[in-house]
C-alpha cells in the first residue's frame, strides 16, 4: 500500500512528542486528555449530529494528532482496466452463486498500534476504503500497514478469501483524515483482478460493515447521498462532507466493476438483516419463542414490559422454551 504523505508530513515536534506519549500509563493519559479539553461527546449525541457539527467539536490537538490518510490518491493509475466492459450485476452474482462471507480473523500485531479513544466514545459509522493498489495482495497491504503505521492504519482489510481485523475497534484509526478519524471504523478493500474475486471481496467488506454496525447497535444508512449523515460512508463522501482529506475511493474502483455505493449499501443491508433476523421487532398478538430469545429481549423488541408479558402468560419464572407461544396483547 502506498500512502499520501502530503498532509501527513506536517509532523511538528509537538506532534512527535505527543505520539510518544501514548506509551505513558493510562492514568497520565486521561489527565492529559482532560487538560487538553479533548473530551469525548456521548455516543448517543454524536449519532444525531451532522458532519460540520462533529468536526467543529475537534480541538486543534485532535486535528493535528489524527491528521493521517491511508492509501494514495490515484484515479489515473486505476484506469488501465477496461471500464467499458459490461459486467453482470455484482449483488445478483453473489446471490446466484450463494457466495458466503469469509471468516473474520484478527492480526495479533494490532496490539502494537497506537490507542486513541474515539471522540464519540464509540465509532458512529464505517468508512469504506479501497487500497488503490492493483499490484499487491491483501497480505502485502497489511504488512505494509504495520511497517508504516505512523503514517496511517485502518481497522480491517477485506480480500476475496479473507477478512482481517488489523486494529482494535475500541480505538480510532488513521485512515480518513483528521476530521473523520475520531468518529469512524475503517475498512480497506484489497483490489482484485477478476470479477469473481471482486464479488467475493466486496461481499466480505459489506459483511464486516454490517457486523461492525451491529456491534455498536447502529442501523445501516448511506451517508453518501445524505449530506454525509449516515452510518455507511465512502472515503469519497468523507472528503466531500467532513474534509481533511481529498481521496475519492472506492468510487472509481467500484465503477470499474460496474458497481457503486448504492449497490454496496444494499449488500450491507442484506447482511445486516440476516444478522438480525432473530431480533426483528415484534408486533403481533403472539410471539413464538426462538433460539436466543429472552424475556428482556422480547420486551425490548415489542415494547411490552417483562412484567406484562409474565402476567399475560401466567409465567412464574423468566425461563422460556423454544417454540413456546407467548401472548403479547
Ligand atoms: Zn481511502
Amino acid at each position: 500500500m502506498k500512502y499520501k504523505f502530503g498532509t501527513a508530513l506536517i509532523l511538528s515536534s509537538s506532534l512527535l512528542l505527543s505520539q510518544s506519549s501514548f506509551y505513558v500509563n493510562a492514568e497520565e493519559k486521561s489527565n492529559e486528555q482532560t487538560e487538553n479539553t479533548s473530551k469525548s461527546i456521548s455516543f448517543e449525541q454524536a449519532q444525531k449530529m451532522k458532519p460540520k457539527e462533529l468536526t467543529n467539536l475537534l480541538t486543534d490537538e485532535d486535528l493535528k494528532l489524527h491528521n493521517k490518510v491511508a492509501e494514495h490518491q490515484s484515479t489515473e493509475l486505476e484506469t488501465n482496466r477496461n471500464t467499458n466492459e459490461a459486467y453482470q450485476n455484482v449483488n445478483g452474482y453473489i446471490d446466484q452463486n450463494n457466495i458466503k462471507p469469509s471468516a473474520i480473523t484478527q492480526d495479533t500485531r494490532m496490539n502494537s498500534l497506537p490507542k486513541y479513544d474515539y471522540k464519540s466514545d464509540k465509532f458512529i459509522g464505517v468508512v469504506i476504503h479501497e487500497t488503490a493498489n492493483p499490484n499487491s495482495t491483501i497480505d502485502e497491504e497489511i504488512n505494509y500497514m504495520y511497517n508504516n503505521y505512523e503514517s496511517a492504519f485502518v481497522h480491517a482489510y477485506a480480500g476475496s478469501s479473507k477478512i482481517v481485523q488489523t486494529a482494535s475497534s475500541d480505538y480510532l484509526a488513521w485512515g480518513a483524515g483528521a476530521k473523520a478519524n475520531p468518529y469512524f471504523y475503517q475498512i480497506e478493500l484489497a483490489q482484485s483482478s477478476t470479477f469473481d474475486q471482486f464479488a467475493k471481496s466486496v461481499n466480505n467488506q459489506a459483511y464486516l460493515t454490517a457486523k461492525m454496525l451491529d456491534q455498536n447497535g447502529l442501523k445501516p444508512s448511506l451517508a453518501d447521498h445524505n449530506g454525509g449523515t449516515g452510518t455507511v460512508i465512502s472515503h469519497n463522501a468523507i472528503s466531500q462532507y467532513y474534509g481533511g482529506t481529498d481521496h475519492t475511493d472506492p468510487i472509481n474502483y467500484f465503477s470499474q466493476w460496474g458497481y457503486d455505493m448504492d449497490q454496496f449499501y444494499s449488500l450491507v443491508q442484506k447482511h445486516y438483516n440476516q444478522l438480525n433476523e432473530a431480533s426483528d421487532t415484534i408486533t403481533g398478538d403472539t410471539h413464538t419463542v426462538a433460539s436466543g430469545d429472552t424475556l428482556y429481549n422480547i420486551s425490548q423488541r415489542s415494547g411490552v414490559s417483562v412484567d406484562n408479558i409474565k402476567e399475560l402468560n401466567d409465567l412464574s419464572s423468566n425461563e422460556l422454551t423454544v417454540g413456546q407461544v407467548l401472548k403479547m396483547k
